[in-house]
């Protein structure tokens, strides 16, 4: 799943996840995760997750290698927020050789949606779930307070789409001539876009039941 910061990647990789019985596989709750735990990976990550930069392509290709290894993902998975560089998607490439195809879904949301949307979204501090947009309260998971991403501010939200469009956006050209890649308009409601991703999931893949 591509996209900028705020695109929904999340919440479709979410849903796509449950429809299919597929692990979704987050990098940036797995180092959040770290994070709250504090564990080494935690610490090493936090300062930089924080200014809204990217943690470095051997961290998070080992951390990759290692989840998709495990059994659970051996019939699939749904990866949100990986790859985000080349060297990501290469290293990508060698891991998924032989397992079937790679659905690369490309979320594209004009700049001023993010922003805006991005200044209203809550995750749970203590589960990490990104908040629906109806929750009221707390979070519907686990009881937790909902609160702001510190990298959701808007000074960090600037920097992050700014490094999203040097080093996430070339991902579009890597991909964009292979048969298993769409470019979805993700500036529609969230449930029109499930539609679409499962419409182009069954026709690439097949139907989900
Ligand atoms: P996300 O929840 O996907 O927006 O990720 C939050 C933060 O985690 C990012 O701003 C990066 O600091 C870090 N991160 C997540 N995935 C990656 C990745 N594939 N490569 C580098 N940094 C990442």
């Amino acid at each position: 799943m591509l996209g900028p910061p705020g695109a929904g990647k999340g919440t479709q990789a979410e849903r796509l996840a449950k429809v299919r019985a597929l692990p979704k596989i987050s990098t940036g709750d797995i180092l959040r995760e770290a994070v709250q735990a504090g564990t080494d990976l935690g610490l090493a990550a936090k300062v930089t997750m924080e200014a809204g930069n990217l943690i470095g392509d051997d961290v998070m290709i080992g951390i990759v290698l290692e989840r998709l290894d495990r059994d659970d993902a051996r019939p699939g998975f749904v990866l949100d927020g990986f790859p985000r560089t080349v060297v990501q998607a290469a290293a990508l490439d060698g891991m998924v050789d032989g397992r079937g195809p790679l659905v690369v879904l490309d979320i594209v949301v004009p700049e001023e949606v993010l922003v805006r949307r991005l200044a209203t979204r809550r995750i749970c501090s203590r589960c990490g779930v990104n908040a629906a947009v109806e929750w009221t309260g707390d979070c519907q998971k686990c009881g937790g307070p909902l609160v702001a991403r510190i990298d959701d501010s808007v000074d960090i939200v600037r920097e992050r789409l700014k490094i999203y469009q040097r080093q996430t956006k070339p991902l579009v050209d890597y991909y964009s001539t292979r048969s298993t890649f769409r470019s979805i308009d993700g500036n529609q409601p969230p449930d029109t876009v499930t539609g679409r991703i499962d419409a182009i999931l069954a026709e690439i893949c097949g139907s989900a039941t």
